[in-house]
């Protein structure tokens, strides 16, 4: 059967006020957004330069890694006299290319699942079972598939879906691509990795099957929630915006410091689809809509963008006016879904949440060593010493995962997923807040222990 596609030529991700509080705005969002807010300032009334010129769209190369210039980090004015000629020479080397080598860093394709033990295959296909639920341990199955939780899960996904049938997909080509999509992720990266991007796809499929939601969907709008959820954070380098700008890196100038990192994960995506030829079968423009809607959903994803979308998300709720019949309104609620299940981790059950909250500052503080070691300032969040992760992790929480989850709560009405998601919330911010409590008690008492030692030892010597 020839797969049908609507053909939207919408500017999808424009969306209207960009009022945003920025008063209420918390250092997690500075940390995004400190370099872009005047850029978005200018470019969110004018539709969005970002997808526009859609004839035009240029893919990126594939593995167009954005390896960091340490020769540019040397040279940079107020970094002064750093590093020894050795230790640069030793960056540039080996150890860049290294990094640089997808083959060198260890990610041969390892899709051959009948290498496995039978047994880890059955205990891999039992998870997949219960892959619509809120409990599932995507660090497991990603054992149980040895490191292959991304390809495993979207070929079952879009199988369970019915997408392969319905777009006439050939097995080949889909399989190339997600291996494709896969290999791009940094393994070496602490959270920004493979394993990431599954678990947002596992989230994304939970958050589809929402009766609100799932009923106005078509087969197109599932096919592109999955596919975004796959492949938003592709050839992520393990530092964030602000870092790469600050270093003049080639894909800021490249995306004129706007969502520079969004627009290269879209960017690659869109090359990795056109080189498996995954769509080649449909007409031009299913394929060109496809693109765009791919990159609309991506790019919502960036935090700096955070008030924008809660901003509307809260009017459409208040107005009670949201009407998914509209395919502008189920869009935005697609990239509504999409960033609640990028930033679903503190609503995952304790030993799941805390295991993401330790990678992600463990990738803050990389960056933020790496910051240290170039003299540049430490950015928000990246210093070990100042930054330890219960405090990291309540902020977020209060500033950025609550109001979003609280908007989504609003619009499913309270299934009982959002309820569990809630309740986990909830309760992983209190043994947050009680980890915080006790290393502020111990970091007193130490000081305390500090005080009573030196005075001890100003009597002795009186004495
Ligand atoms: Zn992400």
């Amino acid at each position: 059967m020839q797969a049908k596609l609507t053909h939207n030529k919408r500017e999808r991700s424009q969306i209207g006020g960009g009022t945003a509080n920025i008063q209420e705005l918390s250092k997690f969002e500075e940390n995004a957004a400190e370099l872009t807010r005047e850029d978005r300032d200018h470019s969110c009334g004018e539709g969005n330069a970002r997808v526009r010129g859609q004839a035009g769209l240029l893919s990126e190369r594939r593995g167009s890694y954005p390896v960091i210039d340490f020769r540019l980090l040397n040279t940079t004015a107020h970094s002064g006299e750093i590093g020894t000629k050795k230790r640069v020479k030793r960056l540039l080397s080996f150890q860049r290319y290294f990094h640089a080598s997808r083959l060198l860093r260890g990610i041969v394709p390892q899709t051959c699942l009948h290498l496995l033990d039978e047994d880890y295959l059955g205990q891999a296909r039992h998870m997949l079972s219960k892959v619509g639920r809120w409990n599932f341990d995507i660090f497991l199955f990603d054992r149980l598939t040895n490191g292959n939780s991304l390809v495993t899960l979207l070929c079952h996904l879009f199988n369970l879906h019915g997408l392969i049938h319905h777009f006439q997909l050939d097995m080949v080509k889909l399989h190339r691509f997600l291996v494709m999509i896969q290999e791009d992720y940094h393994s070496q990266n602490p959270y920004h990795n493979a394993v990431h991007a599954a678990d947002v796809t596992q989230a994304m499929h939970c958050y589809l099957k929402e009766p609100k939601l799932s009923r106005f969907l078509s087969p197109l709008d599932i096919m592109l929630g999955l596919m975004a959820a796959a492949a938003h954070d592709v050839d992520h380098p393990g530092v964030n915006q602000p870092f790469l700008i600050k270093t003049k890196h080639h894909l800021a100038n490249l995306y004129q410091n706007i969502s520079v990192l969004e627009n290269h994960h879209w960017r690659s995506t869109v090359g990795m689809l056109r080189e498996s030829g995954l769509l080649a079968h449909l007409p031009v423009e299913s394929i060109q809509d496809v693109e765009q809607q791919l990159g609309s959903l991506i790019l919502a994803t960036d935090i700096s963008r955070q008030n924008e979308f809660l901003a509307r998300m809260k009017t459409h709720s208040d107005n009670r006016d949201l009407s998914l019949e509209d395919a502008d309104h189920k869009h935005f609620i697609l990239q509504i879904a999409l960033k609640c299940a990028d930033i679903c981790n503190p609503c995952r059950v304790w030993n799941m949440s805390k295991q993401w909250s330790e990678k992600v500052c463990e990738e803050f503080y990389r960056q933020g060593d790496l910051e240290q070691r170039f003299q540049f300032e430490v950015s928000p969040l990246c210093n070990q010493q100042n930054d330890t992760i219960p405090s990291i992790q309540i902020g977020f929480m209060s500033y950025i995962v609550e109001p979003l989850f609280m908007e989504w709560s609003r619009f499913t009405e309270n299934t009982p997923l959002t309820i569990t998601m809630m309740s986990h919330l909830r309760k992983n911010k209190a043994r947050w807040r009680g980890l915080l409590l006790k290393q502020h008690n111990s970091e007193d008492n130490s000081a305390q222990m500090n005080e009573d030692k030196s005075r001890t030892s100003q009597e002795v010597e009186h004495q």
